[in-house]
């Protein structure tokens, strides 16, 4: 890199990083100044030297040269964490595309001052019989209260107090009574939030599910562990993959690698997919690793994340578990990453920058001289694709461990259940199977790729759909049964109106909605089998801070016979007693309309079946579908991987869709429609012209998928090109024409590679 000024971001870690500050380059430093290189600068009216890091390096001067100041020298003690994070946001910016200070955000956890947190605790100051006797004395005065208080402390001299005002129901007027009288104590301590306290159901704390034994390790998870730990041991860093089916112990080699490399005097990042969904991996980890591992989770307040990047810039802690922003916590001596379930759509971000958290982990490991290990049953085709041209060291787990087979599985096709008279959502096999499964006592989960009650409301008389006056969505009837009304909500944009009855364009009342839903199908489950007990899990029975542990510990409890879910209740959950697992409609996530839909519905059937037959009991699966016969329906059928990966991988690169090429896409937002078109227009025009000798290919533009969100205009293009460097050099010049013309940033998007249609 070249260039005579450089722009440089002051390190101002407790306060808002602002935006990057113009210096000169002194003579003695021209050709030495690297991008994310640690600086100390001349800062502020004092000219007071703070430290910087370099964000870009440039000939361009934006401000008056005379009034420049000089970097003052390069610092030697290498690059901080801090430094680091910058790096990488700026590398995450180059890549996909979006401001620095957006960037910035991304990779910089949130300073925040917070309260202290206080933990109390009550101790007997008196011995346990003397605990006692008081106890029967305040019964015998009928004051309960304190009995009670007292009982619990000659038992256990010792209890939080949450305990005791919370469970025992003791009132701290009570408390200070018993104070006063010297029989007990209350003791303060400063304390970090218990964050598996705030992640985790209270139950899985009880000693009765405690203990933790190391398992030995089998053949091949050994032969895994030790040629990654050699190669760790011998200077080699590279990305590898673990191609195991659900059961075959992944989890068990990412523990035992773990704990390889911290004993080699580093730290690891253990990445799920979403945190909400496998407390179980949880408290596997926190049975194994105690206090040193930690917990990054959107549900955490802001006050109980700080604490965790705290303890992690500290050292205090060696394993930080997360989904893709745990990415991102300051590890000084980061020596691993594990990515589990790495095909999931959750890495990829859904907001500016559109970042991969599988890639920014490579680039992160690069930097930081880390591994990086992929985990998964149904490898996306991104990571496979390269595990096959071996940049990617490829192991395979194929046997489930704790005696559980591979399941059984049935496709029935719906069209020839129609055909016989059966108008059912649950086709004849299954229906028989989920009463031979009440019978014996076992449980099933049922799994339908869609959410709420019925999906759109459309007249069966003149064909009108009930839609969002704000976004081009058709809205959702939500029904309330107790009240026995209904609401037709926009996902988007949130609007809501009443139910209606008669058709707003030509009055029939034959107005319904598709009635597809998981409370649909609760209901009918309760009208054909009305001894089962049903649970539901979806979007709409989620929404409290705990209920996805709730309803998942009562089904694991046994409390209800059949789960009923959208997707996820297909992800990562051990339940020994599930012996049926029904896909009702595998062909839903066929139509998406976009290249991943067959990848995505591979993985979403093999993965329910995954759900069947994990223990001792044998496993069955019945995938309904009116597309019996497409080829990711039959590979998962089969649970042929090998055989599906084959298919699509010929198509993508017939399509020349990523992964065999790269694809951008553009999206153009505006609040005047006119305005939108113009802009998505002249912006593809650039894309072509800029690398015409190279070729790329323009789809659009055209008005997006969804034409209007919450009164903003959309429009999108797509760049395709075999070669990503050429997508990032069109994306440069757009972002240069946006600033230029000074739109404002968010007005248009960019996302590589992206996981959805727009
Ligand atoms: P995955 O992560 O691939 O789904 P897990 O690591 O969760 O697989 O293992 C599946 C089950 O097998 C778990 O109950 C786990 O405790 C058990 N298991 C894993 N490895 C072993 C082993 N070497 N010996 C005995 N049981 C094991
Ligand atoms: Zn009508
Ligand atoms: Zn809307």
């Amino acid at each position: 890199m070249t260039g005579r000024f450089a722009n440089i971001i002051v390190d101002i870690s407790h306060e808002k990083v602002d935006r990057p500050f113009q210096y000169r380059i002194p003579d003695a430093l021209m050709g030495e100044l690297a991008v994310g290189m640690a600086v100390m600068i001349p800062f502020g009216l004092g000219n007071k030297r703070i430290r910087g890091y370099v964000m870009e390096i440039t000939d361009r001067v934006d401000y008056d040269e005379s009034k420049l100041k000089s970097v003052d020298s390069i610092v030697k003690d290498g690059i901080s964490a801090q430094g680091d994070s910058i790096r990488l946001a700026w590398w995450i910016r180059e890549n996909y595309g979006s401001t620095m200070i957006a960037a910035l955000k991304t990779v910089l956890p949130v300073k925040k001052k917070i309260r202290q947190v206080v933990r109390k605790t009550i101790v007997c100051k008196v011995d346990a019989d003397a605990a006692s006797q008081k106890a029967e004395e305040f019964a015998a005065k009928h004051q309960r209260a304190k009995a009670r208080l007292m009982r619990e402390l000659a038992a256990q001299p010792a209890l939080p107090q949450s305990l005791i005002t919370g469970k025992l129901n003791v009132t701290s007027q009570t408390i200070q009574a018993l104070e006063k009288a010297g029989l007990i104590e209350v003791q303060t301590e400063d304390v970090y939030r218990n964050i598996y306290k705030s992640a985790l159901p209270e139950k899985l704390f009880s000693p009765s599910k405690g203990g933790w034994q190391k398992k030995q390790l089998s053949e091949n998870q050994g032969r895994i562990v030790d040629s990654i730990a050699a190669d760790f041991r011998a200077g080699v860093r590279r990305t590898y993959l673990i191609h195991g089916v659900t059961g075959s112990g992944k989890t068990e080699v990412y523990m035992e690698l773990i704990e390889r490399i911290i004993a080699e005097g580093r730290q690891a990042v253990m990445l799920i997919p979403e945190i909400a969904l496998t407390y179980q991996t949880l408290v596997r980890f926190y049975q194994r690793f105690g206090d040193r591992v930690s917990v990054m989770n959107s549900r955490l307040s802001a006050g109980e994340r700080s604490d965790q990047y705290e303890r992690a810039a500290r050292g205090d802690i060696d394993i930080m578990i997360g989904p893709r922003s745990a990415l991102f916590a300051p590890f000084e001596r980061l020596g691993l990453v594990i990515m589990d379930e790495e095909h999931e759509g959750s890495y990829k971000s859904e907001s500016m920058p559109r970042y991969h958290a599988r890639e920014v982990a490579g680039e992160l490991c690069r930097m930081k001289d880390a591994s990086l290990v992929l985990g998964s049953a149904t490898p996306s085709i991104e990571t496979y694709y390269r595990a096959k041209k071996g940049e990617i060291g490829l192991f395979v787990l194929k046997e489930r461990l704790a005696g559980g087979q591979l399941p059984k599985v049935y496709v029935e096709d719906l069209r020839s259940e129609l055909k016989s008279g059966n108008r059912s959502i649950f086709s004849r096999r299954l229906r028989a199977l989920i009463e031979d499964r009440l019978n014996k006592g076992e449980q099933t989960m049922l799994f339908i790729n869609r959410r709420g009650y019925a999906g759109f409301v459309s007249c069966r008389s003149c064909g009108h759909v009930m839609k969002c006056p704000h976004c081009d969505v058709s809205l959702s009837e939500h029904t309330d049964r107790q009240r026995g009304v209904s609401r037709l909500v926009c996902h988007y944009c949130g609007y809501e109106m009443p139910g209606v009855t008669r058709c707003p364009k030509c009055g029939s009342k034959y107005i319904l909605g598709f009635r597809a839903g998981t409370q649909q199908i609760e209901e009918l489950l309760g009208r054909e089998f009305p001894a089962a007990r049903v649970l539901r899990m979806d979007a709409d029975t989620t929404k409290g801070k705990d209920s996805y542990e709730q309803i998942l510990s009562q089904f694991a409890d046994g409390e209800a016979d059949i789960l009923v879910g959208t997707q996820m209740i297909v992800k990562g959950h051990d339940f020994a007693r599930v012996t049926l697992v029904g896909v009702l409609a595998a062909d839903l996530s066929l139509h998406a309309g976009d290249y991943r839909a067959g990848e995505r519905t591979f993985q979403l059937l093999t993965q329910a079946a995954g759900r069947a037959g994990r223990s001792a009991l044998a496993g069955e699966v019945v995938i309904q579908t009116y597309q019996p016969e497409h080829y990711a329906v039959v590979h998962a059928a089969s649970q042929d991987y090998e055989g599906f990966y084959e298919e699509e991988i010929s198509y993508r690169d017939l399509m020349a869709y990523p992964p065999a090429a790269h694809m951008m896409a553009v999206l153009v937002l505006s609040e005047d429609a006119l305005t939108g078109a113009e802009r998505a227009r002249a912006l593809a025009d650039q894309a072509k012209r800029h690398a015409a000798d190279r070729h790329p290919v323009l789809i659009g533009p055209t008005e997006a998928l969804i034409g209007r969100i919450s009164d903003v205009y959309r429009y999108v293009f797509y760049v395709k090109h075999r070669d990503y460097q050429v997508l990032t050099g069109i994306k440069d010049v757009l972002e240069q024409t946006i600033r230029d013309r000074q739109w404002n940033a968010d007005s248009v998007q960019f996302d590589f590679d992206p996981m959805n249609h727009y």
